[in-house]
């Protein structure tokens, strides 16, 4: 049975993460001719990690929480990679986002590996101490893995700079010092980055405005549909609308808001703020968020969820470019339609590595001890995405393949280089 917030969806196997990350794996793998062993390295992860966490629950009850630090490479460098809290997190997903992790920091050639963790839990349930004591014992749990040189974990789902700091601060209680280099995603005030909080939505900018210039579009007559208006939707709207872009769309998991003639999205998020969802903003129609995904635009940005553009609906996709802004929005099936539709993806490995990029930034920042302005941050970010851009697509053209091909063949040969040059000890 498929859950009901998987309305996309018609096939349970289509939307298994890690069945996913692997059918691309092999496709990359199999056009690049890389050799059998060198497969077999690349295709599972180096660790996996299962932990069962005790915690004091605020009624003074017991209770044990599932889990789990995968750690796909760490050929380039320290695995890197975000912990995500949430009911339904299963090993398979955080082994997918492990891996696609390692294949995120080679595209945009970072000097880290992949890695992802995630505890079983609901948030939504639990008191701020209870997530605090949750927190501290899984860092505990996992101590010995994780740190500046071997492991840096980041924010994902329902964790955040406080979250952060939390694990920073065992951490540090454990080593008898202050490493922040342990974890990127901190508060300012505790060796964070300026322009982390701004990062994906940015480098999202960044990758739609060098795909624009080869469909001739200029920003003024770009037209927009986002989906998800979080950290990552909500602020690669507000830059666009800022650059000039016309956001015709915005959906959200409770509805969706349509203006033919643009919605600004800094209104738009203050309406959210006052009333606590966007139905209702006064400047814009109502629409069916489902229907939503499929209107005419020339970008159309998930930044959501995984799993929204599959075989139920990629056919009726009728944007031109699809920036990528979650991670796994589309399925390996609906690559396919899209790709025979002639649809210009950025694919999730490129298009939201702004936000690895500058927790590259906020790690080197820490090791050296000496913080950079916002001006640098975003100089060095641009520089990153468009020399990345330019590689995936050069890549994309010279070996006749989608962009989303093209970006795992590229992140699998550098990686592929690595454990070659390095050799494998015995
Ligand atoms: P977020 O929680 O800040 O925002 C997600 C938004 O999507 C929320 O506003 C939520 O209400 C909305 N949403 C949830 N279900 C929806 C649905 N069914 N339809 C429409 N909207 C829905 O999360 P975020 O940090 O913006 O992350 C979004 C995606 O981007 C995730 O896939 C995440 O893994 C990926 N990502 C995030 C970052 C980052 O730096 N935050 C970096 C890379 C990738």
């Amino acid at each position: 049975m498929l859950a009901e917030s998987t309305p996309y969806v018609e096939k349970e196997i289509e939307i298994n993460p890690w069945l996913s990350a692997a059918a691309r794996f092999d496709e990359a793998a199999e056009r690049l001719g890389l050799d059998e062993g060198l497969r077999k390295v690349l295709r599972m992860p180096t660790m996996e990690l299962t932990v069962h966490i005790p915690v004091q629950l605020d009624d003074g009850r017991l209770e044990v929480f599932t889990g789990y630090r995968v750690q796909h490479s760490l050929a380039r460098g320290p695995a890197k990679g975000g912990i995500r809290f949430a009911p339904d997190v299963t090993l398979d997903e955080v082994r997918a986002l492990a891996s696609w992790m390692t294949w995120k920091c080679a595209v945009v050639n970072i000097p880290f590996g992949g890695g992802k963790g995630g505890v079983i839990c609901n948030p939504d349930v639990m008191s701020m101490s209870e997530l605090e004591r949750m927190t501290r014992r899984y860092t505990a749990e996992i101590i010995e893995f994780i740190g500046p040189e071997r492991d840096v974990p980041a924010p994902d789902m329902n964790t955040n700079a406080q979250t952060m700091a939390w694990i920073m601060d065992t951490y540090s209680m454990h080593k008898r010092h202050t490493v922040t280099g342990v974890v990127t995603g901190k508060p300012l005030e505790l060796g964070g980055s300026r322009g982390r909080p701004e990062a994906t939505g940015r480098g999202c900018l960044i990758v739609t405005m060098q795909a624009l210039r080869r469909f001739g579009l200029d920003p003024a007559n770009t037209r927009v549909v986002v989906q998800g208006f979080g950290n990552v939707g909500g602020m690669a709207a507000k830059l666009m609308a800022r650059a000039g872009f016309k956001i015709v769309c915005v959906i959200e998991w409770d509805g969706a808001v349509y203006n033919p003639h643009g919605i600004n999205p800094e209104a738009l998020m203050k309406h959210r703020e006052e009333t606590g969802s966007i139905n209702g903003y006064p400047e814009a129609e109502p629409i069916d968020p489902h229907e939503a995904l499929l209107i005419d635009c020339d970008v159309l940005l998930p930044a959501a969820k995984e799993n929204v553009i599959t075989t139920a609906n990629a056919d009726r996709v009728k944007a031109k470019i699809i920036c990528e802004g979650a991670n796994g929005p589309t399925t390996s099936e609906a690559d396919a339609i899209l790709a025979d539709k002639k649809v210009f993806v950025l694919p999730d490995i490129l298009a939201n590595a702004g936000g690895v990029t500058v927790s590259y930034f906020e790690w080197v920042q820490d090791r050296q001890g000496y913080f950079w302005n916002e001006q640098l941050v975003n100089g060095r970010l641009e520089e990153i995405m468009v020399s990345s851009f330019k590689d995936v697509v050069g890549y994309a053209e010279k070996h006749n393949v989608n962009n989303r091909i093209a970006a795992y063949m590229l992140a699998i040969d550098r990686v592929a280089n690595a454990i070659k040059m390095r050799g494998i000890y015995a």
